[in-house]
């Protein structure tokens, strides 16, 4: 029996200049140290035949199993407000598309798998931390139910990357609805190809946005159609508190997944200046300048779509910005309701949403921890007297009480039980996240010592973060102010 992956790639056929025929550059001794199998189960993959060694082979770039078209695809992007105009996967390749138990097409590609003609002055390698990294983030947020690619397996290569330092090499294979960005479209833009554009948009249609295709405009409707999702996506984001560190628009996807990785983070306390990443000085890709700054990349979208809209540029420019109005009612619609949910309400009224923002604002004053303050409070939903948990997270405890007051008088009009309300509660409000403290420990359990055990422990966790699991306790609490992690870094 050999590997067998039923590709059927649609993006490999799109013109030539939309990717660069590349193939992995073989590496000396892959082995393989985490196969997703369920993920391989649901994109009708054998995960026995995954794990052989010819499994590793592929999973880590020295073999190319059958059937596969692999590229480097072009994309450009806005890094930190400047434009590139041509960045593409300098050390990612795509081996093909597969279609999935829903009828979803995936793709596969390798992150870390050699040079491409997108290298620049790149290895095209990724260190053994951040795939890792990438591995249990992604897979915590799947698990939180938030749109995200996926980790299919994480393999090391045998070979040594030289960063600060000499750290372990790896390969992350990675599985998304698609690696289009927004930067895909603007590197067609920034050449003046709109027959590029045009292309790329009518592949999104068919590919993301089907329904799209039989509307009168088609690619108003698109731009309408990646808003939503990105409105919806980023409300998502805060309402876990999750950072991503590197809103690049090369790192925002057009099916509205979250791409990429790097030093993203989970907020211990809530403050919504929160940046861990080390290379965001300014704060751009702070926690809570992620809705904004979603805008920005979506307005580099919109200007791309522009010749698309209508020869007469006033007009283009017009339509596109009523479009681009709509991504704020989107966002808060979203973000409110989500809030809503997480305090334990059943119905929207006048005054809710200055009760949870006077909430988040005695928490940020009294730097309450923003994951565990949310999955308490459900438990003081169901049981009042059970408060002091929640209390105790405040560092002066009032602030909380002043607040609680007003909520369980909000509550009382409601009819639901406190049972109800204590359910809803907590399957919106998770009991574990990808805290940053643990993150860092099992990547220095596994580059220093080899040792995997951490990472699939975690992994364990996280793949029910919204139940209790008493035996795994220690998981949900944040750091100790020696654990403190300060800053992450992209590890490129
Ligand atoms: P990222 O920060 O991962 O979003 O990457 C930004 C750009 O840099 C993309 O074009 C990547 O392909 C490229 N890049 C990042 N790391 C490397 C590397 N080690 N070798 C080559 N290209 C890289
Ligand atoms: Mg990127």
């Amino acid at each position: 029996m050999t590997v067998h992956f039923p590709f059927q790639n649609t993006y490999a056929a799109l013109p030539a200049n939309f990717f660069a025929r590349v193939a992995p550059t073989p590496v000396s001794a892959p082995r393989l140290i985490k196969l997703n199998r369920p993920l391989a189960i649901h994109l009708g993959l054998d995960p026995d035949l995954l794990e052989t060694a010819e499994g590793a082979e592929i999973l880590a770039g020295k073999a190319l199993p059958a059937g596969a078209d692999p590229i480097a695809m072009a994309y450009a992007g806005h890094q930190f407000g400047q434009f590139v105009p041509q960045l593409g996967d300098g050390r990612a390749i795509l081996l093909g598309e597969v279609i999935d138990r829903d009828g979803v097409r995936r793709d596969i590609q390798l992150k870390g798998s050699g040079p491409t003609p997108f290298s620049r002055r790149g290895d095209g390698r990724a260190a053994l931390g951040p795939v890792l990294r990438e591995y249990i983030v992604s897979e915590a947020m799947a698990a939180l139910g938030i749109p995200t690619t996926r980790s299919l397996a994480a393999a090391i290569t045998g070979e040594n990357v030289i960063r600060e330092t000499v750290l372990p090499g790896a390969v992350l294979t990675r599985v998304a609805a698609s690696h289009i960005r927004v930067g895909t479209f603007q590197y067609f833009a920034a050449r003046g190809d709109v027959e590029g554009v045009r292309q790329l948009a009518d592949h999104v249609i068919a590919r993301h946005y089907p329904d799209l295709a039989l509307t009168e405009r088609p690619y108003h409707a698109l731009l309408k159609g990646v808003i939503g999702r990105q409105a919806e996506l980023v409300a998502r984001w805060l309402l876990v508190g999750f950072i991503h560190g590197v809103m690049n628009t090369d790192n925002t996807s057009i099916s509205g997944e979250t791409i990429d990785y790097g030093p993203c983070a989970f907020m211990d306390d809530y403050d919504p200046a929160t940046v861990f990443s080390s290379i965001d000085e300014l704060g751009r890709y702070a926690y809570g300048n992620q809705p904004r700054i979603a805008l920005w990349n979506l307005t580099r979208l919109a200007e791309c779509l522009l010749p698309l809209f209508s020869e007469d540029k006033e007009k283009a420019i017009e339509e596109a910005q009523a479009i681009l109005g709509e991504f704020a009612g989107k966002f808060t619609a979203a973000y409110q309701a989500g809030l809503r949910r997480k305090i334990g309400l059943f119905t929207a009224r006048d005054g809710d949403e200055a009760l949870v923002q006077d909430l988040l604002d005695a928490m940020a004053k009294n730097q309450a921890d923003f994951t565990l303050t949310f999955r308490r409070l459900s438990e003081a939903a169901g049981d009042p007297a059970s408060d002091h948990s929640v209390r105790e997270l405040f560092t002066d405890a009032s602030a909380y009480d002043e607040w609680a007051a007003r909520w369980l008088e909000r509550l009382a009009a409601e009819p639901q039980s406190p049972e109800e309300r204590r359910n809803a509660m907590r399957s919106v409000n998770p009991a574990f996240i990808p805290r940053n403290h643990r993150v860092e420990a099992v990547i220095a359990a596994a580059t220093t010592k080899d040792d995997y055990a951490p990472f699939e422990e975690l992994l364990k966790v996280l793949s029910r973060p919204y139940e209790d699991q008493p035996e795994f306790a220690a998981y949900a609490d944040p750091p100790l102010p020696d654990q403190r992690v300060m800053q992450t870094f992209c590890g490129t």
